[in-house]
């Protein structure tokens, strides 16, 4: 008898790209629908492990008990036998009690667990993508993860935006293409040195004909045009704007043609991971140890490892509460440019 399972994920988008091998293991048992917030919910489409989603406004139409109930009616259609609560906030935990679905299960430490039937263990040891996969374990042991990365699926007409963009920007198909993803939520993740990285790059690239691309939101923009304006400077050639003008997967099939993506500790660093793309991380006020580090095979993660007050915060405060910022500071051009070119040779 196939299980049905909704897996309830309605955190950063980071969250949702590490829970898709959660998706991938209840998959082998049956049909998954995820409920996901509308910002994350278009980089599932095509995914061959999600049977559906249900996407959740919890901040607008759905916001309120009124909202929740709406959600809990539409939830209960699925007919799910249990519910995967991979953010375990009280809200979720309720919606999936409402649905009336039959076993719930989140982690130990979840704010929402007085609502479920099963608690595991939140392993501080592991990886989150691992912590979010043991959620699966049908036998409420606990098991041992294997090497995992998420997945994401691409569709041709995230293929075609991407090579629309390409030719706009003079690029030919033979281009090799560095990605600088400048941009992050929390201020204090942001590395302030690209625009010198990208300066650096062009200086240590420039003959092999590299061409940089920026990857982010609309609001990284100005983030972009720093970088533009620095690696013309240098002699470069013009850089490529991307951020603003993809989807979501959109932007995974452009890390998908990058030979290696510099990020900060931050949602492109898991596209990456997904996309298998190399990737050099950026860690600043937190620490890859909290679970959230690059899974691409080929990697490196850049800190500054002799900063006591490393790590400060569980997300990367608004501003240094000591003033001096070393911890990203510090991390310099010449250095985060090396680790690049080790990675693509
Ligand atoms: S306190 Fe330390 S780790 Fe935190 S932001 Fe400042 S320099 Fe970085």
């Amino acid at each position: 008898m196939p299980v049905v399972s909704a897996v309830l994920q309605t955190s950063f988008l980071g969250d949702m790209i590490l829970t898709t091998p959660l998706i991938e293991r209840l998959a082998a048992e049956g049909p998954v629908h995820v409920v996901a917030t509308p910002a994350n919910a278009g980089v599932l489409a095509n995914h061959p492990a999600v049977a559906g989603v249900l996407v959740f406004d919890k901040r607008g139409a759905d916001r309120g008990l009124g909202g929740l109930r709406r959600m809990a009616q539409r939830l209960r259609r699925i007919k799910a036998d249990r519910a995967l609560l991979a953010q375990g906030s009280s809200r979720t935990a309720a919606l999936a009690w409402m649905a009336g679905i039959p076993e719930r299960i989140t982690f130990d430490t979840s704010g929402g667990r007085l609502f479920t039937t099963r608690r595991v263990p939140y392993r501080r040891d592991l990886h989150h993508a691992a912590r979010l996969w043991q959620l699966g374990n049908a036998a409420g042991r606990d098991d041992v993860p294997p090497p995992l990365r998420p997945s994401l699926h691409p569709g041709p007409a995230d293929h075609a935006s991407v090579q629309a963009l390409l030719d706009r920007a003079g690029v030919s198909a033979q281009e090799p293409l560095i990605a600088l993803a400048p941009g992050s939520v929390w201020a204090t993740k942001r590395w302030p040195h690209y625009a010198a990285l990208a300066a650096e790059l062009v200086r240590s690239i420039g003959h092999r004909g590299e061409r940089i691309v920026v990857l982010g939101a609309a609001g990284d923009a100005p983030l972009a045009a720093a970088i533009a304006s620095a690696a013309l400077e240098a002699g470069g050639a013009p850089v490529v704007d991307a951020t603003g003008q993809l989807s979501l997967l959109g932007s995974a099939a452009l890390l998908g043609r990058c030979r290696v993506l510099v990020t900060n500790d931050s949602a492109p660093l898991h596209l990456a991971s997904a996309m298998n793309a190399p990737t050099v991380a950026l860690f600043g006020p937190t620490v890859p140890a909290f679970g959230f580090g690059p899974l691409a095979e080929r990697h490196t993660v850049v800190e500054h490892n002799s900063l006591d007050c490393r790590p400060c915060h569980a997300h990367g405060p608004a501003q240094c509460p000591l003033g001096h910022f070393r911890c990203m500071r510090e991390l310099s051009p010449a250095q985060v440019a090396g680790a690049a070119h080790a990675l693509h040779g």
